[in-house]
Order: structure tokens, then sequence, then C-alpha cells
């Protein structure tokens, strides 16, 4: 079945594929979200060449194609395009089947426990207990995360005193919660063991990138000096890296995002990597675009799911751009859990307001200018594989 039609439909913060076979059947997919302008030019320029005119069945051969073909380009922005092909194709695969993407990687439809994740550090830690505790009061949440130190802080506090202020206070504010930090890499080692102690004695569960994210013989020392779960992953695309993380060791539970890595396919890999060696995967899923629907999918049928699905809390003052994204309410919260629908694809529908004011291409079967990259190379790969 050949692919024939990839569209994307961009604002800065949000790219939408549509792909379209040449039976005429569609599937939706979105690529990782902010630059998304950027990231629709890499798209059209260094995936949908490759992509069109190939069998959109295999999803995971034509990825693999890709990243052959591209293999000069190995970093975040092939990834964040090669995420849009990808979700775009699982979605077709689902619709062509009548059935959710989760039943077609061996789950099912059903609900998914959420913990309610906090963006932000800019609230004191009184205001941050007691809008978690209202939360999770009102929703029903089970488990909620939040935030210390300074993103990449190299130890210094959001201000002074933070993080040792907001540790009891939210934790005393949610008797009953799992409570889940991220330091969003804002530690040394010893600064990282030292928080680490202070919150086992308050019972939090899961210590989210205390160092340096790319440093993992660092995140190593720090899960190996706790009982504490010490997690990571979000912002790495390389397999390789993920291997070294899962093998060694360096995290106790593995967090890849969907969309920043490149889709369902390589998480697949990930999720397979880290169940052989036991390990738990709780993707980052930090916003209410598509990234947190094909994790719930995803979280039905991972034999080593993670706990959780993180569900981000925040609104249109922090997220104005994830508004009116879809049709209806697809992260709808009912007693702390949401629900993969048995509804085709990943059962949602982009709001046909939202793609009217988006910016709109088409690459086609046959007309895909990929570059003079391309052209040149395109023979190589033709040839050689
Ligand atoms: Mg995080």
């Amino acid at each position: 079945m050949r692919l024939t039609r990839l569209e994307t439909f961009h604002t800065e913060f949000v790219c939408f594929v549509r792909a379209t076979a040449e039976d005429g059947v569609i599937g939706w997919g979105q690529c990782a979200t902010y630059n998304a302008d950027i990231t629709a030019a890499v798209f059209h320029r260094q995936i949908a060449p490759w992509a069109l005119g190939q069998d959109c069945r295999d999803i995971d051969a034509l990825v693999a194609r890709i990243e052959r073909a591209e293999h000069k380009f190995p970093g975040s922005y092939r990834n964040r395009a090669m995420a849009g092909l990808d979700t775009a194709l699982w979605d077709m695969a689902g619709r062509r089947a009548g059935r959710p993407v989760a039943a077609l990687i061996g789950g099912s439809p059903g609900p998914v426990r959420a913990y309610a994740s906090s963006m932000r550090r800019d609230l004191t830690p009184e205001v941050e207990a007691e809008r978690l505790k209202r939360i999770c009061a009102e929703q029903g949440f089970t488990a909620a995360k939040f935030r210390i130190g300074a993103e990449m802080g190299e130890d210094r506090d959001q201000w002074e005193g933070r993080t040792e202020a907001i540790i009891p206070a939210v934790t005393a504010a949610l008797p009953g919660i799992d409570t889940l930090v991220d330091a969003n890499s804002g530690f040394s080692v010893s600064r990282a063991i030292a928080v680490g102690r202070m919150l086992e004695d308050h019972g939090v569960s899961h210590y989210e990138e205390p160092v340096p994210w790319w440093d993992l013989s660092a995140t190593r020392d720090v899960a190996d000096a706790l009982q504490i779960d010490v997690t990571g992953g979000e912002q790495d695309v390389d397999l390789g890296v993920f291997k070294r993380m899962i093998e060694t060791r360096a995290v106790d539970v593995v967090q890849p995002d969907v969309l920043y890595l490149g889709g369902l396919s390589k998480t697949l890999r990930v999720a397979r990597l880290a169940a052989a060696e036991g390990m738990p995967v709780t993707p980052h899923a930090a916003n209410l675009g598509l990234v947190t629907m094909v994790t719930m999918h995803l979280l039905r049928a991972l034999p080593n799911a993670g706990k959780y699905l993180e569900f981000s809390i925040e609104g249109a003052d922090y997220y104005p751009w994830q508004q009116d994204l879809f049709r209806g309410s697809p992260f709808a919260v009912n007693d702390g859990t949401l629900s993969v629908s048995d509804a085709p694809g990943w059962g949602i529908e982009i709001a046909p307001e939202w793609l009217d004011r988006a910016e709109h291409r088409v690459s086609e079967e046959g007309a895909q200018d990929g570059g003079a990259y391309a052209r040149l190379y395109h023979g190589v790969l033709e040839a050689g594989l």
C-alpha cells in the first residue's frame, strides 16, 4: 500500500501531519511541539521524500529506511519530524483495521491511571501545595509531581530554600497520594544525593533528572546512592544511548518522550530494551497535544508500563497553544484516570477550525523535493540498500 501524500499543518508550536495512502485512507499524526515551523520544514525536506511511494503498512521498516537515508542527521529535529510520520501511519493502520492503536500493539482500550503533573517553579511552596491538594481532590488523582531545584540549575535553586521548603509542604498536603519530583537536570551529584535523602525521608517515590540529563554515569552515581527511583530519558533520541542507560542501570525507570524520540515504533524498541532488563517505562508527556494520547495507547499495551501517565495540569495561562486542538474532550479525567476509547487509530479528530488557521504544506509522490542532498543521495540509497 503506497503512501501518496503527506501534508503538514503548523503554527510555531504545533505541527500536525496528515498521511494519505493510494486507497485514500488517511491518518493523523503530530511532530513534537515547539519550533514546529522549523520541524515542518525538516519534515518536507528530510522525511517525506524517503516515505512517499513506499509501503506505509510496515512502519518500523519505513522509519528504519529514513534513519539510514538521513543517518548524518541523527539529532532532535529529524526525530521530531519523524514522529509526525510515524504517528500518522499508526493512526492510518488503526483506521484501516477499525481498531485503536493500543489493540494493534498488544493492548486494549480502557482506563489509564494518571498523575497530576505541575510544570511550575514560580509558585511558592504554600501555593503549590494548596493547588495540588485542590486538583487531586477535585479530579481524583492518586499521584502528583512537583518541581524542585531550577531547570539546568547547576545547584542554584529557583530561589534560595525553595527545594527544602516545597518537599515537606507538598508531601504534608497530600497524605495518601503518591508524590513525584522533577529536578530537570538541576543538581550536581553531591547535592542531588543530599536532596534525594530528603525526598526519601518524606516518602517521595520518583526522582526525575536529578543531574544533567546527558551524564549517564553521574545519574547512575545518584541512583546507586539512593533507594528512591531515579528516572530519566525524556531528552534522549539515540537508541544507543537508551541501550547504555538501561544496561548500566543509570536510571530505575525509563522515560522516553514518544514525539521527541521519533514516534511509537522507536518507543516500542526502547520499551523492549527496558523490559529485557526488568525496568518499567513511564514516558514523558508534558502537554495535552497528541503526545499524551499516544502515551495513553502505549501504556495500555506495554507489559512493563510504569505506574501512571504523566498528565499536565497547566491550562491556557501556561500553554495557550494547546487550546482547541481537538474536537470533543479526549483528555477528560475521571477519578484520576483517562481513557483510551475503542475508536479506530488514536481516536482523536483535529479541530477543523485549528487546521483552517494553520499554515499548510503538501508533499506528493513524484513531486517531492528532498533538496540537493536527497537528490544526490537517493540513488546511493537505492543502490546500496
Ligand atoms: Mg521531566
